[in-house]
């Protein structure tokens, strides 16, 4: 007998998750995520999972600000047994060149327009919150308090666990291998396990989407980027917020039980989905973390691992419908999709159901990039 679904969800991470959360608290019935290995196995969990709503475009500020206020109160929204670990220290982003201090103070005026409680901190400021801070060659800081953390394994899992309670088929350790179009239409999908009849696939597929697109016969214009992270020893509290350089690409934050998490953008990565690491992310790392953060080159480090960006060509997601009858995008996310997942997951979910998104999403569709219509957004990192 032929399986069946309203709508398949093809990707077990925090998107594919929220989504299918939000479409059954909605009433949709028969929703299905299928994951090819485990939840939050992909880049979700190898993820920073740093939240921040300073940035440079009204659409993130408000994309963020609204997943924050999700955050800091999901556990009982989703009735969670366990704690997603939301910590809310905020984020310091460090400016070294002029160009950089003029955006973020243009930045700034943006999001207090916006109710982002962020300001302008000069360096000697910038020490009193982060006193292991270097501040030679620095020019200023911003700061916001409500920005902060999760842990991502939690926050997939307490979405995952909310949305079985409302009905919500979860198949993990199942691979969608190709997906059926007839007549411009979605008519299933073909899994290693077997073949499942649906009008509706959503394409949350992280790394993978754009082969997922293909087996749509979609092609979208996104490619996958690996980027490293690597974790020291657990240490006594030092490091209340996340530091960030935007110039220097890169970040760092010391996680609830002591370790330090510390992350690199190089334009040389790999552009594949491999998840592997090199010696060369570890050399880079360090020499720019101890710049910024010199005490931290007391630090033994304990492991090191990757994942991908997903990116498209204005590094923003692609949201709403793509190719045939029934088939959706939620991909694209490149390093900032855990902390939208929120708002993701209810404006996606809205939108396969024909009602109105909480927030404006119109303007991250497929069509974009076709039009010219490219989003500028001065602070990605
Ligand atoms: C090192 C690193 C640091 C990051 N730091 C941050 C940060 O601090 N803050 C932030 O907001 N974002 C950060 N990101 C980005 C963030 O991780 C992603 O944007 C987000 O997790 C995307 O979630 P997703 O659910 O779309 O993708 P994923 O978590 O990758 O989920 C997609 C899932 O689809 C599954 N899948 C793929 N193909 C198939 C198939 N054919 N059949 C079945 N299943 C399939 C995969 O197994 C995977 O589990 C970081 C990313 C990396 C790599």
């Amino acid at each position: 007998m032929t399986e069946r679904a309203q709508i398949v969800i093809i990707g077990g991470g925090v998107i594919g998750c929220a989504i299918a959360y939000n479409l059954a608290l909605s009433g949709a019935d028969d929703v299905m995520i299928l994951e090819q290995s485990y939840l939050a196995s992909g880049s979700t969990g190898r993820c920073g999972a740093g939240v921040r709503q300073q940035w440079g475009t009204r659409m993130n500020c408000i994309l963020s600000r609204e997943s924050v206020r999700r955050f800091e109160t999901l556990n009982d929204t989703l009735d969670y047994p366990g704690d997603i670990e939301f910590k809310q220290r905020g984020y310091l982003m460090v400016a070294h060149s002029q160009k950089e201090w003029d955006q973020f103070q243009e930045n700034l005026k943006l999001q207090n327009e916006l109710g982002i409680p962020s300001q302008a901190l000069s360096p000697q400021e910038a020490t009193e919150i982060v006193p292991i801070l270097n501040t030679e060659g620095l020019l200023g800081a911003t700061f916001c308090p409500t920005d902060g953390h999760c842990n991502p394994f939690y926050v997939t899992d307490a979405y995952a666990q909310a949305a079985r309670r409302l009905g919500v088929q979860i198949r993990t350790q199942c691979q969608v291998t190709g997906i059926d179009v007839k007549q411009g239409k979605i008519r299933g999908v073909q899994t290693e396990d077997g073949y499942i009849s649906t009008p509706i696939v959503i394409n949350a597929a992280g790394a993978f989407s754009q082969h997922v697109a293909v087996m749509a016969e979609v092609e979208i214009p996104v490619y996958s980027e690996r980027h490293q992270i690597l974790a020291t020893e657990p240490v006594a509290p030092t490091l209340d917020p996340m530091v960030i350089s935007l110039s220097r690409h890169i970040y760092c934050q010391q996680v609830p039980h002591g370790s330090f998490l510390m992350g690199l953008g190089d334009p040389d990565e790999l552009k594949s989905t491999d998840t592997g690491h090199s010696w060369q992310f570890l050399h880079n790392i360090a020499r720019h973390v101890t710049e910024l953060l010199p005490p931290l080159g007391e630090l033994r480090m304990v492991r090191q691992w990757s994942g991908s960006y997903n990116i498209s060509p204005d590094s923003q997601p692609i949201l709403g419908k793509g190719g045939p009858e029934g088939f959706f995008l939620a991909c694209g996310f490149s390093g900032h999709g855990f902390m939208i997942a929120p708002v993701v997951g209810e404006a996606l979910a809205a939108l396969v159901l024909g009602e109105e998104p909480p927030v404006r999403i119109s303007q991250l569709d497929l069509g974009r990039f076709a039009r010219g219509d490219l989003i500028r957004e001065p602070s990605v990192v």
